[in-house]
């Protein structure tokens, strides 16, 4: 879908490191390397009606903007002399619209507002009428953060081909989308191993699935880590585009991060980390039957929590998982930090069935709950920590300081 040709985008001013939107994943490998070189470029198709960038510059597609710059199509589009509507194929990330206007040969064209998408990730077109006769030079400036993946100009009994754009496949809440250059086949059973897995999740979690899901297929060449089979931002996991069909891996894993988009902000870490390990492990069980991997996972978990003195991990006096930073972008945790928080969610776990973790998901989605105020009230991570110790005393009617004294907090 990356069509390449002689239409020149320009963004005229130059886009700072502040185009990292929050919601990217962590590892996010050649995002600022992409935008370095995103001060002069050649896409689209030079006499068409429409401009198209899907993919190839970030996994998501699209040109980012922010508040005070605006992209610049230098040679314009060719506009039928019919009624015409412009459509813009974008992203918002943020929950709040963002107005924006369309300029062309400094006189404002269109004025208008761009809802969330929901994620910088997920593009959706929208379109407003068009009356000026010509679309050249044409500016986009928006009053907040949005990225374009494609604008045409088209007479108005047309709509935007589905071929210029990757594709998306929607069933209810869920979607699958493919980005730059990858295939999503077999949709249908994409679908039903997400949606067998959100079953399952929300009945382990006691919470609704979030209201849309989205799995982002990349192309295998573009995926940065051969070691890590899934990352999550937000409500969106994304896949490598050969591995949609498996839930293996860190996949299940994911996708309880989504379904915690649900609680409270400011969950520590470690119980966050602890839960999605929990979830794959049920789900692991529960649709696969993989009791013998699930053992495997667990069989040093009693030896992590017994032999080693607190402190844990040797940084410093700190357990690394009860320190902010480890809640900071750019802070990787060790394998054993997270191993770590895995081996105490499971002990719980064993100690009281898996409904106790029904309950604190429940209570951590509910902002009224006074436990989930004096964790928010909270001012770090050790305090945060320390006031989830109580609300999952409170819950399970059992004195966790001891366990929690010797696991380190
Ligand atoms: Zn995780």
């Amino acid at each position: 879908m990356n069509k390449r040709g002689g239409i020149e985008w320009i963004l005229l001013a130059a886009l700072g490191s502040g185009c990292r939107s929050p919601q990217q994943p962590r590892s996010w490998p050649h995002w600022e390397a992409e935008r370095d070189r995103e001060d002069n470029r050649s896409l689209g198709g030079r006499g068409e009606s429409r401009f198209g960038a899907s993919g190839g510059e970030a996994w998501g597609g699209g040109f980012g903007s922010e508040p005070g710059h605006h992209l610049c199509l230098r040679d314009g589009l060719p506009v039928p002399d019919v009624l015409a509507r412009i459509w813009l194929r974008y992203s918002v990330a943020g929950k709040e619209p963002v107005a924006f206007r369309v300029s062309c040969e400094d006189t404002v064209k269109v004025e208008g507002q761009l809802p969330s998408t929901g994620h910088g990730d997920r593009f959706e077109w929208i379109s407003f009428p068009w009356t000026a006769t010509r679309a050249g030079p044409l500016q986009i400036h928006p009053e907040g953060r949005l990225r374009l993946d494609q604008v045409a100009i088209l007479p108005e009994d047309r709509t935007p081909s589905p071929e210029w754009s990757p594709p998306v496949v929607r069933s209810g809440g869920l979607e699958v989308r493919a980005t730059d250059r990858s295939k999503v086949f077999d949709a249908p059973w994409v679908l039903k191993i997400l949606r067998e897995q959100c079953n399952a999740l929300e009945a382990f979690l006691g919470i609704p699935c979030p209201p849309l899901v989205t799995l982002m297929a990349v192309h295998p060449e573009e995926w940065p880590d051969p070691g890590t089979g899934a990352f999550q931002s937000g409500t969106l996991v994304y896949l490598r585009a050969d591995e949609l069909h498996f839930a293996w891996r860190n996949y299940p894993h994911e996708l309880s991060h989504v379904f915690q988009e649900r609680w409270v902000e400011g969950v520590p870490l470690f119980f966050r980390e602890g839960v999605a390990f929990l979830s794959a492990m049920h789900i692991e069980r529960l649709l696969f039957g993989r009791e013998e991997l699930v053992a495997q996972r667990v069989s040093g978990f009693r030896e992590l929590l017994a032999d080693k003195p607190a402190p844990r991990f040797g940084q410093g006096s700190k357990n690394p998982m009860f320190d902010a930073k480890a809640n900071s972008v750019g802070h990787p945790l060790s394998r054993e930090s997270y191993e770590w928080a895995y081996a105490i969610l499971w002990e719980m776990q064993e100690a009281l069935g898996s409904a106790f973790v029904g309950n604190m998901s429940r209570a951590l989605s509910d902002p009224s709950h006074p436990g989930v105020r004096a964790l928010q009230d909270a001012q770090d991570e050790r305090s945060k920590c320390r006031a989830l110790v109580r609300m999952m005393e409170e819950l399970t009617g059992r004195d966790w300081q001891p366990a929690f004294r010797r696991w380190g907090l």
